[in-house]
């Protein structure tokens, strides 16, 4: 792994990592400690981007504010969606972490998320197989529920030897007690993040695998790539910067950072952008348009409410 320094992108020197994970989703520290971790790396600057909630933005801007003034903060999202069999990542930055629609939609999914596994739950109960909700959400420790604990309790109770044959006998696709994913589009992701006064970037396209499904990704209304990952190729990068240029996207990059020790995805800092590339998606978030149901009508009124969200989250401005 190298170390930020050596790190450049075109001739500018790497300062902030655009995808950061705290104890808000599934990572282990906590926003404040993350922006302490990111400062004590060197970096200038982060983007908190949890899975599916904002919940972890206002602490770690509070927070970088008080401790850490010079240090660059943007509000950020990861949104978890679905197309066929594929699972596509939408990162969302400088959005609104207060705005409504976003935050009500993000419960809605929540619950039906939640919802989609007490009915696992059940089927495997009437099935005979006696597992409890309350025992899965013990094996989850308060994180998101998923069919892995699901499997884990099955495990338990000796009704499988593995999770593996937990899959393949009963909780995989297509099996007796399987309930499909809730079905959240990545078009709405994108127009769920543009209307929170954000910017949408595909995440880790590689992780797609699919480079015809990444091309048709980026023409619903992605503003921007992230090319840099740490999971990414040379010929990965070249060839999704060169997506990048045909399609005129903003070129973003970050670690996947999740405060484990053993460096899952990335180290912190290890993939991110240079200040340069960070100031235009700033840029580009400040033009942002907004959905049609904001509730701001006049035009130039709605830009200048933007402007407003987007720079109270700025520690500071990147001149
Ligand atoms: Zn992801
Ligand atoms: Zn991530």
């Amino acid at each position: 792994m190298q170390g930020i320094e050596s790190l450049v992108e075109g001739e500018q020197k790497i300062v902030l990592d655009l995808h950061v994970h705290s104890t808000a989703s599934d990572g282990l520290l906590t926003p404040p400690e993350l922006v302490e971790e990111a400062v004590a790396a060197g970096l200038e600057g982060m983007a908190l981007t949890d899975h599916d909630t904002v919940a972890g933005v206002e602490a770690a801007w509070a927070y970088a504010r008080a401790r850490h003034s010079s240090f660059w903060f943007i509000p950020g999202i990861e949104m978890n969606t679905d197309v066929g069999p594929h699972e596509v990542h939408v990162l969302g930055y400088f959005i609104d972490p207060r705005y409504e629609p976003l935050l009500n939609r993000l419960e809605e999914i929540r619950q039906a998320r939640f919802q989609r596994n007490l009915k696992m739950v059940a089927k495997l109960n009437a099935m005979g197989y006696k597992i409890s909700v309350e025992r899965v959400s013990e094996l989850a420790q308060g994180g998101l529920i998923g069919r892995p604990h699901i499997a884990q309790a099955l495990m338990e109770k000796g009704y499988v030897f593995s999770i593996r044959e937990a899959f393949e006998k009963l909780i995989g696709q297509g099996k007796p007690a399987y309930v499909p994913r809730y079905k959240f589009l990545p078009e709405e992701a994108v127009q769920l993040i543009k209307g929170a006064g954000g910017v949408p970037v595909l995440a880790h396209p590689g992780l797609i695998q699919n480079d015809d499904l990444v091309e048709r990704l980026l023409t619903l209304g992605m503003e921007g790539i992230e090319v840099y990952y740490p999971e990414h190729s040379e010929k990965d990068i070249e060839r999704y910067l060169e997506m990048a240029r045909k399609g005129g996207l903003l070129i973003t990059g970050g670690s996947d950072y999740h405060g484990t020790p053993e460096e899952y995805r990335g180290k912190l800092g290890c993939c991110g952008v240079s200040r340069s590339a960070a100031k235009s998606i700033k840029e580009k978030a400040l033009k942002s348009k907004t959905n049609e149901n904001m509730e701001i009508e006049v035009d130039d009124k709605k830009e200048s409410y933007q402007k407003q969200r987007i720079d109270q989250f700025n520690t500071r401005s990147l001149e």
